[in-house]
């Protein structure tokens, strides 16, 4: 049996340090051996927006250890959900990828993030440009009546190397478009574009060069790109990033914030030391 890494569980006697709450966990489920999910119970006072991050983590050696996770759950469920990758010599994740249900995580109780419906000036469709874990915010952001209020159409465009890392995806394709309260809006609104770079796929390449291509509009269905009428959200790695913000702008995209919306906005899915 695998040894279990040094973290304090719901044995322990542990109080929050300032700033978080300890939540229980209540489901985890393991995608592969770099990716998995888990759900928590979560603090009647947290408030969040669907598309925001907040600190969680684990107290390890009395200490809190944490890193910036987005929430995969809507902000309208009861319990919180995360997506995580498994890096294995990563400080947190080396620990948290062995988290059982009953035991116990950090939730930082100020959620913040760019990837707010807010930040985006009104436009007719938005693309949620994703690879990896950068799914996350989207998860949550899909299942936000808010956004099919917005939009006309929601263009989630979700790029992994292998095909077991497109997470969720039974989930979009199957439960949402039947789910009761979502299921008219996501059925009538939200087009699915998974991909695979490393392995064979119906849809093979990454999202920029099909961008740029005007394959992905194809696969979607809808007009080529513009800022005129499109809006953006991208999470993904630093350079996925750096590529869709450069083609973005090379089009007339304005990156928008907290403090003035625009016609695309970004976040990293991780940092890269
Ligand atoms: C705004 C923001 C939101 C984030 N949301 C999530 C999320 O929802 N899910 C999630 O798994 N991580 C997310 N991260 C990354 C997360 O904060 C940690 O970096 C990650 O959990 C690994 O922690 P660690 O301590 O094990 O290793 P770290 O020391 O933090 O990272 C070690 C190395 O692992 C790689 N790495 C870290 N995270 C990822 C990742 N997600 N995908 C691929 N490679 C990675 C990088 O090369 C990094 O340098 C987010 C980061 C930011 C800045």
């Amino acid at each position: 049996m695998q040894e279990r890494p040094m973290t304090e569980t719901a044995d322990a006697v542990l109080t929050a340090p300032k700033g978080y709450t300890l939540e229980e966990v209540t489901w985890v489920h393991h995608w592969t051996d770099r990716l998995f999910s888990f759900r928590c119970t979560r603090a009647p006072a947290l408030r969040f927006t669907s598309g925001q991050f907040t600190m969680i983590g684990l107290m390890v050696e009395g200490k809190p250890l944490t890193r910036a996770y987005s929430m995969v759950s809507p902000a309208w469920e009861e319990h919180l959900e995360f997506l995580s990758i498994k890096v294995p010599d990563g400080p947190l994740t080396s620990r948290l990828q062995h988290i059982r249900v009953g035991e116990r995580v950090l939730i930082g109780q100020k959620p913040v993030g760019t990837l707010v419906p807010e930040n985006l000036l009104p436009g007719r469709n938005l693309w949620l440009l994703a690879t990896g874990t950068g799914l996350a915010p989207f998860m949550s952001l899909i299942r936000d009546p808010e956004i099919y209020d917005r939009y006309e159409r929601v263009v989630l465009a979700h790029t992994v190397r292998q095909v077991a890392e497109l997470a969720y995806r039974e989930l979009i394709t199957q439960e949402l478009p039947r789910h009761e309260l979502l299921g008219e809006m996501v059925a009538q609104k939200l087009i699915y574009l998974p991909a695979v770079t490393r392995e064979p796929f119906p849809v093979q390449g990454r999202i920029t060069t099909r961008l740029e291509q005007g394959l992905a509009e194809r696969e979607a269905g809808v007009a080529p790109l513009s800022p005129e009428h499109d809006r953006a959200m991208i999470c993904g790695s630093e350079a996925m990033n750096a590529d869709c913000k450069a083609l973005l702008e090379a089009r007339g995209f304005v990156e928008g914030s907290n403090s003035a919306p625009g016609t695309y906005v970004l976040e990293k899915a991780f940092v890269t030391k």
